[in-house]
């Protein structure tokens, strides 16, 4: 049959993103999906499931928008692609980098687009590099990251990432990136100092951690980091990839924390993965000092950069967020997904920790509550599959002894879908831990 035919084919030559590679030759896919329609995926065996994850972290407005299907249609048909180096442009990148301005938190003002958040990154961390040059610091290239901090998988990206597996994957990085803890402001100055800050381009940070096993910062952490690089003269960039267009429960994560960094990177829910789009956003003032200080051309450049599909897709997926008042959305629903979670950890023995912000959540595994001792062998991935076999999607991090469970439903779900979706995560727990505890 086809399913069997498309499973064989799959193990022989797809070679999948962030798989365990072992295993996906040995099972191959759990799901081929064939359909998706708000927060639910259907897969060709003809299961529903509900997309906890929003895949992957980014379809914010939920599946099946046809109207966003239309708008890449009619651009596609139009004008599908044009270079926008040099002196070219294309009027929906145009439109969306006046748009991004618009609702970027304080002076962000001036947009350079890629096609996702590895690039982005990679980009923002080159653009800071060449700002030093041109303010005649050409000293100052070190990128300062967190521990537990993902950023991407190009280069420079793997380079910035703290969890150490991604690290681990290859020997060689790119020079001139160091990390401070994730919590610590005492660390980052630490870091700076013995660095040397004369030496240092720029610190990143996600607003919430989320690959990294869901950290949601400590309510004075920004300010105080904020205050460190001004103090240095350290460029602040946030990496809102997933944070970003609403999210969080408001439009950027940062914006939780009363700040405005000096640089932002965005991807993922900018199109709700209709479309392959990231990019850098600079505040007013750098932006400036690029134009008044530059003699020779910004030698960097994707070839998608400004891509006027993508761009026409970001455009209306940002209409339906501000016209379904989707942030608003994200931040009741997830006020409810926490609650569910605190009633989960009241039932149930396993869960430790919970934590969330907006439409980002977590729950922490542990064997025993009161000591947080954890399982030897991490039990989140036996939720996380048991969870699929129940109908629901959500995601295990098991990095650096972490044994967490992570959500980020679509910023659309309901309350019923969301009421489900607890009740489908209590089962699962109540299933495993009757497992786990024996
Ligand atoms: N930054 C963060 C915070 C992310 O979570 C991700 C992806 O999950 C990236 C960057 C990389 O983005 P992409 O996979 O689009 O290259």
């Amino acid at each position: 049959n086809v399913i069997q035919e498309l499973m064989d084919l799959d193990k022989k030559h797809f070679l999948h993103p962030t798989s365990p590679i072992k295993q996906q030759q040995d099972h191959g896919p759990t799901f081929i999906f064939t359909e998706g329609k708000g927060v639910m995926l259907k897969d060709m065996a003809g299961n529903t499931v509900i997309d906890g994850m929003s895949s992957l972290w980014n379809v914010n407005v939920g599946h099946g928008r046809e109207e966003l299907g239309k708008v890449a249609m009619e651009q596609m048909s139009k004008l599908a692609f044009s270079s926008c180096f040099a002196t070219y442009s294309n009027e929906p990148a145009i439109r969306l980098a006046a748009k991004l301005a618009q609702i970027a938190p304080g002076d962000l003002s001036a947009t350079f687009f890629t096609s996702g958040g590895s690039e982005a990154n990679d980009t923002a961390y080159k653009l800071a590099r060449h700002y030093w040059i041109l303010k005649g610091q050409p000293n100052r290239r070190k990128i300062i990251s967190r521990t537990k901090s993902y950023h991407g998988v190009a280069m420079g990206s793997t380079s910035a990432t703290g969890l150490k597996p991604f690290r681990d994957f290859i020997n060689s990085f790119d020079p001139d990136f160091c990390y401070a803890d994730h919590f610590s402001t005492q660390d980052l100055r630490e870091v700076i100092e013995s660095e040397g800050p004369e030496t240092v381009a720029a610190f990143i940070a996600e607003p919430v951690q989320g690959a990294g096993g869901l950290h949601v910062a400590p309510e004075n952490y920004f300010k105080e980091v904020r205050s460190i690089c001004d103090e240095y003269g350290i460029l602040f960039i946030t990496d809102e990839v997933i944070t970003g267009f609403g999210r969080t429960g408001k439009y950027f994560g940062i914006e939780h924390y009363g700040v405005t960094p000096d640089m932002m990177c965005f991807a993922k829910g900018v199109t709700s993965g209709y479309a392959q789009l990231g990019g850098v956003m600079l505040s007013e003032k750098i932006h400036q000092d690029f134009t008044e200080l530059s003699t020779g051309t910004l030698l960097h450049g994707y070839t998608y950069s400004g891509h006027p599909m993508a761009c026409a897709v970001a455009l209306k997926n940002i209409e339906i967020i501000e016209r379904e008042n989707l942030i608003e959305n994200a931040e009741i629903m997830g006020s409810g997904m926490l609650k569910g979670f605190r009633w989960i950890q009241g039932e149930r023995q396993i869960v430790g920790k919970v934590k969330g912000l907006g439409l980002m959540g977590g729950i922490e595994i542990v064997k025993d509550r009161k000591t947080n001792e954890r399982f030897q062998t991490p039990v989140a991935p036996i939720i996380v599959t048991e969870a699929a076999k129940r109908g629901l999607i959500c995601r295990s991090v098991v990095f650096d002894n972490q044994d967490t469970v992570v959500f980020s439903p679509p910023l659309i779900i309901n309350k019923e879908e969301m009421e489900r979706m607890i009740d489908i995560l209590h089962d699962t727990i109540a299933a495993v831990e009757a497992e786990v505890l024996i």
